[in-house]
This record gives C-alpha cells, sequence and structure tokens, in this order.
C-alpha cells in the first residue's frame, strides 16, 4: 500500500499483550493510526523467563527499540537438555538468524514493559473488554463491555488463546487441553543451590516432568519452571506443595530441594492449553495474529517469539501488497505454514510410555515425541 493509504488506514488492535504491543509498535512505524484496546485494568505479566530468539531480536532493531529490551534481558549462547540427574543429553548453540545468533533471556513482566513502554502515551486502551465485533467488508465495529465502541479499518485480533475475535469470526473450537500442568515462579540465583553458573538455559528432563532453570542475570533471578503431565484440565488447578515436589521425585536432589522451598504464592499455576489450527485467520478488514490465530505448546519456546514474528510480518505485508485484503492474504500465506508446523512439532512433547502411564487408554492433545 501506498504510503499516503497507509497514514490514512485507522487500526485497531484488540489486546495489548507482546502481539498487541508489537503489532501496535510494528504499524505506527508504517505512519497508521492505532489503538490499542485492553481488558485488563492494569496490564501485568507472570513471572517467569522466557528467551526472546534471534529473529525477534532482529525485528527490535528494525523498530529501533532493541536498547530497551536490551536494557532488561541478558544474552544467552546456548541451551542444554539433561537428564532428570544432569546427565548432558544435547547441547545445541540458538538458532541464528542472519548475523543474529543470539537469544536474550528476559523476564516476560520486563518483556511488556519494555514493549508498551515504546508506544506513545494513550495508545494504549485499558478496561476495553472486547465483546463483539462486526465485520462489514471494508471496515468493522468493535462493542466493548464498559459500553464504548470503535470503527476501524483494519482490526487485529492479538486477544490470546481465548480470543473473542476468533470465535466471533474465524472459528467456534474451544482450546484444547494439552494435558500438562505448568508450575512457574521467579527466584533469586541465591536460592538456586548452586545450579545457575552462567547465562544459559537448562532443562531436566525425567519421567513426565520437565523442569527449566532460566537465568535472569540482570535480576539475578532465575526463573524456575516445571512442566508436568497432569489429567487435571482446570485452567487455574488447585495444587499443594506436595503435588508439585512429587512431579519432581527422582531429579537431582538441589531441584528438590528448590521446589520444595518456593513460596507457593508467588508461583503461577496453570492447566497447558493450545489450540488447534484454524483454517483462516483473515476477512478483508480483520485479522488474528499470536496466541488468537495460533496458540501452540511452550515445549519449542515459539509462542511470544511467533507474536512478534507475525506483528513483522503483517507490517511487511502491508508494505508489500496493493490493497489491504491482499496485504492480509499475504500475511497467512507468509505465517501460516510456519506456525502450524509449529503447533504440531510442540505436541510431541512426550514419550508414548509417559502418555499411557497418566492417561492410560485415553488420548489427550500431546502426541508421542518421535525417539
Ligand atoms: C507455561 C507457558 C510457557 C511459555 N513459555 C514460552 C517461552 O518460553 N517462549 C515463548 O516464546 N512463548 C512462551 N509461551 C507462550 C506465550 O506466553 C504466548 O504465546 C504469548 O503470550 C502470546 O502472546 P499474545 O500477545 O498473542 O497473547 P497474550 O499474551 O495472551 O495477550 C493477549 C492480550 O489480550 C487481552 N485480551 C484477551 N481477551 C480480550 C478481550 N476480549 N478484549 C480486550 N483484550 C483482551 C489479554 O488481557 C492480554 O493482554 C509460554 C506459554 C505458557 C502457557
Amino acid at each position: 500500500m501506498k504510503p499516503s493509504e497507509l497514514k490514512n488506514l485507522n487500526v485497531a488492535v484488540v489486546g495489548a499483550g507482546y502481539g498487541g504491543a508489537a503489532t501496535a509498535k510494528a504499524l505506527s512505524l508504517l505512519g497508521a493510526r492505532v489503538d490499542v484496546y485492553e481488558q485488563a485494568s492494569r496490564i501485568r505479566e507472570v513471572g517467569a523467563g522466557i528467551g526472546l530468539r534471534p529473529a525477534s531480536v532482529a525485528r527490535f532493531h528494525e523498530w529501533g527499540i532493541f536498547e530497551a529490551i536490551a536494557a532488561v534481558s541478558s544474552p544467552s549462547e546456548y541451551f542444554e537438555i539433561l537428564s532428570a540427574t544432569g546427565e548432558p543429553i544435547m547441547r545445541e548453540s540458538w538458532p541464528a538468524h542472519g548475523e543474529l545468533t543470539r537469544t536474550h533471556l528476559i523476564h516476560r513482566g520486563d518483556f511488556i514493559d519494555a514493549l508498551l513502554g515504546v508506544l506513545p502515551d494513550g495508545m494504549v486502551k485499558v478496561g476495553h473488554r472486547l465483546e463483539r465485533v462486526q465485520d462489514h467488508g471494508t471496515g468493522a465495529t468493535l462493542a466493548f463491555a464498559n459500553g464504548t465502541t470503535a470503527e476501524a479499518d483494519l482490526v487485529v485480533g492479538a486477544d490470546g488463546i481465548k480470543s473473542v475475535v476468533r470465535k466471533e469470526l474465524f472459528s467456534d473450537r474451544e482450546p484444547v487441553f494439552s494435558g500438562e500442568h505448568a508450575y512457574r515462579a521467579v527466584i533469586s540465583v541465591d536460592d538456586a543451590r548452586g545450579m545457575v553458573t552462567d547465562d544459559n538455559l537448562r532443562m531436566y528432563i525425567g519421567k513426565g516432568t520437565k523442569v527449566y532453570l532460566l537465568p535472569l542475570r540482570h535480576r539475578g533471578q532465575v526463573s524456575f519452571d516445571i512442566t508436568a503431565l497432569c489429567p487435571d484440565p482446570t485452567w487455574a488447578p488447585k495444587v499443594t506443595r506436595d503435588d508439585i515436589v512429587a512431579t519432581v521425585q527422582g531429579f537431582d536432589e538441589r531441584l528438590v530441594d528448590i521446589t520444595r522451598g518456593l513460596d507457593l504464592d508467588t508461583v503461577n499455576i496453570r492447566a497447558v492449553y493450545d489450540i488447534d489450527p484454524v483454517d483462516t485467520w483473515h476477512s478483508d478488514s480483520v485479522v488474528l495474529i499470536g496466541d488468537a490465530a495460533h496458540s501452540m505448546l511452550h515445549h519449542q519456546g515459539q509462542g511470544a517469539n511467533s507474536a512478534i514474528q507475525d506483528a513483522g510480518a503483517l507490517a511487511d505485508a502491508l508494505r508489500e501488497a496493493d490493497t489491504l485484503p491482499a496485504a492480509l492474504a499475504l500475511f497467512q500465506s507468509v505465517r501460516k505454514p510456519v506456525t502450524d508446523e509449529l503447533q504440531r512439532i510442540s505436541r510431541q512433547g512426550w514419550t508414548e510410555e509417559e502418555i499411557s502411564d497418566v492417561f492410560p487408554g485415553q488420548k489427550p492433545a500431546t502426541a508421542p515425541r518421535s525417539q
């Protein structure tokens, strides 16, 4: 689209998570007028760390926000997979992207603060929970729970795994339970029993459980995350300390000690869900991005990174295509094959034996890992 057309483009982004915030930045840089509508009254993130991959870091450079991200993250050279008792299984450098080979480890809260911090004041409107979206073909109307409405030429549904935009316009299929729980906490390096000695991500894998240690050097902390097979599909399950400690039985004693010492009030406990691939992500004036389009399990650490890639690809498509409908079609054709594959691979997190131990005779979403 021509720069003059982009300048007249009125964009409404629903959701101020990583995908929504990054899209707001990327589309503002094209000259579009962007408003972001977020349901929460205050935007907060779970206490846990993630790895920002080189392709995401490349987008931050392109958008001129790398310094803001670098100030609250630490570069990492590689990730390592070890057995439950610490025998090395695999060590791999982070996949490179062009000249960039570094992944940056970051606290989720610091990441969203950094992304929102580079948006102009007033762009994000909190307390706006989308209830309905009406697609008119050449634009769309949003209706919020607070009684207000908004019109836009382009609506970007960045409203996460339970997306209202997806449900209203593209697919009413419900999220799928993976058969796993995630228990996530951020602790001081001093409480990590000497297990954090550098800036690299380590995953310890035992029967039906994965334990991640993701250092956050700039904070003097480490993200301590457990993913365990569990048949309880309650989104926010009730779990005791003993339940969590039981998932790491047989692991390195230091990991068991860390788990025993967790302050349960600071542990984020949730059942893990993804969605089945959605056939179509867009109309001529509405498009899905991030988890709304392709929520995936976290085994590849690619969900937030994919949301960042979506934001960049949507801006590229708007610049390259002649019309808005053509841009949205181009965006889907570039991104969907990639995320379809990530959704598929990320369901292969466990061996057949592990799954049948926890789900005898049943078939959870998660498929056996090929070994
Ligand atoms: C246990 C676990 C570990 C993970 N680890 C990693 C990792 O290591 N690396 C990685 O890249 N990814 C990881 N992910 C995935 C990552 O968290 C998601 O992919 C990412 O948060 C998606 O970003 P998003 O902006 O699309 O959606 P979200 O982060 O869900 O943001 C959606 C936003 O929309 C708002 N919203 C929702 N509904 C409405 C509405 N009706 N109206 C207005 N606003 C609304 C929400 O409040 C929220 O702010 C992990 C996920 C889990 C569960």
